[in-house]
């Protein structure tokens, strides 16, 4: 008999998943509220300019590769793939700018001119941080065999060496000593929505990976991703159906047995939410039903910033990279603004992509695109943005101006304004916390929600809110990781139909648990290869004004 799921949300995890279960002859229905697809990872066009909505940096394309070759397919043959070189520049409010690129020598002497004592560090930083790989690797490989005791001891051992309750940035301190190119090393927790100064110093990695495996652009942006993966999901026969909001989930007892929509109920033997995984639970799964994510504790959860946007269709071109961080002067005091005291920053830290040096595609000829993202408090009684929002759009545009952006009037042709308020309400994120629950320590591993997800029965969940966390990598790895469950709880063999007696290994105790996940979460950071390069084209400056 052939099995039934039905996902929640058309983001990267509900069509990774879609991939994955079809692939396995799985009858798979995705339900999407919006009329798009591709959920944080769609795309805004208007007036002939393209902009992504939400990613724009594509990191370890690896895992996205395999997801299409269990279809049949290859990433290659689906999206063209660029990668970047400059990754990106980095403009410091208090002086100076580094131009980040795998070329080490390069970068090497770029670090020199900023902080001549410091530029040895950089191959000292990249040779510890693969030797960390390396010396993981053997056991995170033997977890999938199946040798978890001898794994949990060597996992175990190796706990120290991760520096666990170290932040990123004290941990650079052994290599840097300028706050400058510290930053450079750890503002990639902002990738994850947390400040450098509080996350983990496990995530140094994350800037490794970089410079070692890319950083990568597809051509159309990161939404072609998501283009690509419905189109690979359709061919699979998965029915995708748009503008068509889940209203509830529907439970025998504790057991979800389908949903219902605005069209009506679709029956189902297993449910995957991938919508935002708070604001699911408040709106989806009666409190009654939830045991360990009640509202109650959910509201006293951390959350990750949020961000506010602007899209600009702008006449003309400029001479810059395709990303740009622009780091605010007082940097410190701006992530505090954004952690803690929920205010806004006069001075703010923002991000610009100009795409279009890269990919002319995305604008009428002539023409550019520039996206800019500045991290900001997630919603908080502190601001409120129906005041706020006409003021900090003020505030932001002549931040960019100050940077050097030539904003007159007369080139601006299109704006869109994107608030914390807009994620929350439009896009029914959870506070507009749009990487999720914070990535700390107690917010991680077994500590965030589970893939199977724990407080219901035949429920999974898969995105940026469950295991490993928020980034496209790890969304698709969620995907892997929740379909894997799906498929052994519903005992479905590769035809689809199902086989007798398959079940999940029992779990003995939260020790064991606790370190199997730690081994699964790790391994799925951290064991990645070098991802082919589809199409590399180097960095092309242009100005035309
Ligand atoms: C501004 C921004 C920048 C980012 N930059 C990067 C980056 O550069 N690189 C990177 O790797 N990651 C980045 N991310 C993080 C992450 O990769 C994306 O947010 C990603 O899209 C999250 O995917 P997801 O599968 O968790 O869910 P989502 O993309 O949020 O998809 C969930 C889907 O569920 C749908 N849905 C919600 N409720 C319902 C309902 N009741 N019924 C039916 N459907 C529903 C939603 O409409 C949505 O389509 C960024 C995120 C944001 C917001």
């Amino acid at each position: 008999m052939i099995k039934q799921a039905l996902i929640i949300g058309a983001g990267p995890g509900g069509l990774a998943s879609a991939i994955l279960l079809a692939a396995r002859g799985m009858k798979v229905t995705i339900v999407e509220r919006l009329p798009i697809i591709g959920g944080r990872t769609s795309r805004i066009e208007a007036n002939g300019y393209q902009f992504d909505l939400g990613p724009t940096f594509f990191l370890y394309p690896r895992v996205l590769e395999e997801i299409f070759q269990a279809a049949g397919t290859s990433l290659g043959a689906e999206v063209e793939m660029v990668r970047l070189d400059p990754q990106y520049r980095i403009q410091f409010g208090a002086g100076g700018q580094l131009d980040c690129t795998p070329d080490l020598p390069a970068m090497e002497r770029q670090i020199a001119a900023l902080s001549p004592p410091d530029a040895p560090g950089f191959r000292r930083f990249l040779a510890e941080n693969r030797a960390k790989l390396a010396r993981m690797e053997p056991c995170l490989e033997s977890a999938f065999l199946g040798w978890q005791d001898l794994v949990q001891a060597r996992l175990l051992k190796m706990l120290p060496m991760l520096r666990p309750h170290q932040s990123v940035d004290t941990y650079l301190k052994r290599f840097f000593a300028d706050d400058r190119v510290r930053l450079a090393f750890c503002f990639q927790s902002k990738y994850l929505g947390m400040s450098p100064f509080r996350c983990p110093s496990l995530f140094s990695i994350l800037s490794f990976l970089e410079y070692e495996y890319g950083v990568f652009h597809p051509i159309g942006g990161c939404s072609a991703l998501t283009a690509a993966m419905a189109r690979v999901a359709k061919r699979l026969g998965v029915e995708i159906r748009l503008d068509e909001p889940v209203e509830q989930i529907l439970f025998a007892g504790n057991r979800a047995v389908g949903v219902r929509t605005t069209q009506g109920a679709h029956r189902a033997d297993a449910v995957i939410i991938n919508a935002d995984f708070a604001r699911a639970m408040e709106r989806l799964v009666p409190d009654h039903l939830r045991r360990r994510w009640t509202n109650r504790k959910l509201a006293k959860k951390k959350y990750s910033c949020s961000t506010f946007m602007m899209y600009l269709g702008i006449e003309g071109k400029f001479d810059l990279p395709h990303h740009t961080i622009h780091i605010a002067e007082d940097y410190a005091k701006n992530l505090e603004d954004i952690e803690d005291r929920h205010a806004l920053s006069d001075d703010p830290s923002f991000y610009v992509q100009n795409a279009c040096v890269t990919d002319p595609s995305l604008a009428p000829r002539g023409h550019s695109t520039l996206y800019v993202l500045a991290p900001v408090t997630h919603q908080h009684a502190n601001v409120d943005w129906a005041k706020e929002r006409a003021r900090y759009r003020d505030l932001l545009f002549n931040q960019i101006k100050k940077a050097g952006y030539d904003l007159d009037p007369g080139r601006v042709h299109y704006e869109r304004v994107i608030s914390p308020a807009d994620w929350d309400t439009h896009y029914e994120i959870y506070r507009g916390a749009t990487f999720n629950l914070a990535h700390s320590l107690d917010q991680m591993l077994h500590l965030r929600p589970h893939n199977r997800f724990e407080d219901v029965e035949g429920v999974y969940l898969v995105g940026g809110g469950t295991h490993p966390g928020s980034g496209l990598p790890v969304i698709f790895e969620s995907a892997r990781i929740s379909s894997n469950l799906l498929l052994k709880d519903l005992g479905v063999n590769s035809e689809g139909s199902e086989t007798p007696q398959r079940k999940d290994a029992p779990v003995t105790g939260r020790a064991s648990k606790t370190v199997a996940e730690a081994i699964g979460v790790v391994s799925r950071l951290f064991h990645l290869k070098p991802a082919p390069i589809v199409n590399e084209r180097a960095h092309e400056p242009r100005l035309i004004r």
